[in-house]
């Protein structure tokens, strides 16, 4: 091998805010914050707090590779998170803050994190926690002096007063690019959540790609709001995007809901907003309300689940936003998919167009993409074979964080890694979505475990067997259905059964209905066949949508 004679200069985190200080240091990020009101600097502001946040957490006792945890909003405090922990070497430990109690417990003690940071939000969560976290020494309160508690965790810093007492001057660091930046646990089918570890490198590598695959998306001067949480799958890449070309970056903060978010883009100019199916719903209906849509909003990217094409319709047609779909996981930084036009389709009309972007997109460059059938022969890649999609790519993982056994059930002999997604490829490269192998349903964008409920049901007296599925859902996209044979003799009633569940798994779990059969169908190797199941429930009316 002749090898290259380039500098061999490592890919880091912080440089992206260095730039974003550098070359676009006016440009705004605007919060809606949690204390009230709104907060707005640029990014040569937001470097220099980075530096003093860095230098906080240096004083912290803070190391290269300990994990700091965060629990918070998007908002400004929290994207200066994201880059002094990553910055100084440190792993920034985003925990979602609408898992169970037990399962933050779980992630906080599994990760060993030493730190937590979060909103004003989570005081009370944190106070409930605080006795089960085994490995955190240090609380810091996301908020000023003025917001903080007069009494609670004892020792709880304040991020403000932190702050004020440190230099904003810092050189960073320079070590290996493949240091763990990042890490994100994604609720499993069975089992506890699996971590993610992120590398810087492969952080910026999954930033330069999105940028790389749809560049129009990020050009300068657009106005991104992110409602996909800082919390989940590093917003989409955004934090990293955003800074580096040099967009305007609008984090919503705790509230969610229409008229906020409408609010929000229409006084701050928002052109896109990025999230899933859900949120959009909200919005729609104050589009509908007001008679018309926030002044400059023209994109939508949305994803984490399949995006209906009757709401890439209305937005198309009605309010002439352009929707992108997306497809990923967590596991894969997280895009693997997005709509990408070739130029002929480019040139078609905008609701031919609509039709394409119900797909879940063509490849992201840098994800390779195969299926593979049931008998573990690989599918052509022309839209008649379906089976499991596995990806390959440096951005995506190699195994779980501390979870060798979860690791090897995912990854295939040839080092790809399986979705658990069952797909189509056509041979034009789009991905079509057809079903899933893993036991969850996906609701509102979080994920509810088939099997737990399952098993909670199954505490019931008089159910002899029962399976949990998901069907549609116009705004949920899926809620969870219980369908369950009775034992013999036996006669529960729905009632009972919802009943004994109420007491075991949380509400937003509750399957939406129960359906009694006389047998569940059954795979060749005799397990209950989900995928026959939902082809059965597949226009399964919900009692709430029957009577809506
Ligand atoms: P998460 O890691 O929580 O982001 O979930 C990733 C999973 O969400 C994927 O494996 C899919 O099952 C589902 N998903 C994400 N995006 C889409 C999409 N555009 N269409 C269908 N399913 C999706």
């Amino acid at each position: 091998m002749l090898r290259g004679m380039m500098m061999d200069r490592p890919l880091l985190v912080s440089s992206v805010i260095d730039y974003a200080a550098d070359v676009y240091p006016d440009v705004e990020i605007v919060s809606n914050t949690v204390e009230g009101g709104i907060h707005r600097y640029g990014y040569k502001a937001s470097r220099e707090r980075i530096g003093r946040l860095a230098n906080a957490l240096i004083g912290l006792g803070v190391k290269p590779g300990d994990r700091v945890a965060t629990l918070a909003w998007n908002g400004y405090r929290h994207f200066e998170l994201y880059y002094a922990i990553a910055g100084i070497g440190a792993v920034c430990h985003t925990i979602n803050p609408r898992l169970f109690p037990e399962q933050m417990t779980y992630i906080a003690n599994h990760a060993e994190d030493t730190t937590l940071f979060f909103d004003l939000t989570f005081l009370p969560l944190v106070e409930k926690l605080k006795p089960s976290f085994k490995t955190i020494n240090t609380y810091v309160l996301m908020t000023d002096r003025e917001h903080m508690p007069a009494n609670g965790i004892a020792g709880l810093l304040c991020y403000e007063g932190l702050l004020s007492e440190m230099s904003p001057d810092i050189v960073w660091p320079e070590f290996d690019e493949n240091a763990a930046c990042a890490l994100c646990y994604t609720s499993g089918t069975t089992g506890e959540p699996k971590g993610v570890l992120y590398s810087n490198r492969s952080m910026l590598l999954h930033t330069f790609f999105l940028i790389a695959t749809r560049p129009d998306l990020f050009a300068h001067n657009r106005t991104i709001l992110p409602v996909v949480p800082l919390f989940h799958a590093n917003a989409w890449s955004l934090p990293y995007i955003t800074p580096l070309t040099g967009c305007k970056f609008i984090l919503p903060g705790a509230k969610l809901d229409g008229p906020t978010l409408y609010d929000l883009m229409e006084t701050e100019g928002a052109d896109a907003g990025w999230g899933v199916p859900t949120v959009w719903l909200g919005l729609i209906d104050e589009f509908k309300k007001k008679g018309r849509k926030p002044r400059n909003l023209r994109q939508i990217l949305s994803g984490g689940s399949a995006v209906p094409q009757a709401m890439i319709d209305t937005l198309t047609r009605d309010y002439d936003i352009e929707v992108t779909h997306g497809w990923g996981m967590t596991e894969m930084s997280p895009v693997g998919t997005l709509t990408v036009f070739r130029p002929e389709e480019q040139k078609l009309p905008p609701m031919e167009r609509a039709k394409l972007s119900a797909k879940q997109g063509r490849r992201m460059f840098g994800v390779d993409l195969k299926i593979i059938d049931e008998q573990g022969n690989r599918g052509a890649h022309d839209g008649e074979a379906s089976g499991e999609l596995f990806v390959r790519g440096s951005t995506i993982v190699s195994g779980y964080f501390n979870n060798e056994d979860a690791s090897r059930k995912q990854i295939d002999s040839e080092g790809w890694f399986g979705t658990g997604d069952v797909a189509k490829i056509q041979k034009d490269g789009w991905l079509l979505i057809v079903d899933r192998t893993k036991d969850l349903v996906k609701s509102g964008g979080e994920w509810i475990s088939s099997i737990d409920v399952e098993n909670a049901a199954l505490a019931c007296k008089g159910l002899a067997n029962c399976a949990v599925i998901g069907v549609p859902h116009p705004k949920w996209h899926e809620r969870p259905l219980l369908v369950a044979v009775k034992a013999p003799g036996a006669e529960p009633t729905k009632a009972e059964i919802l009943d004994v569940l109420g007491s075991k798994i949380a509400k937003w779990q509750m399957p939406d209905d129960v359906v009694f059969v006389d047998a569940l169908p059954m795979t060749a190797t005799g397990k209950i066949s989900k995928k026959d199941l939902r082809a059965k429930f597949a226009d399964y009316q919900l009692p709430e949508q029957a009577q809506g």
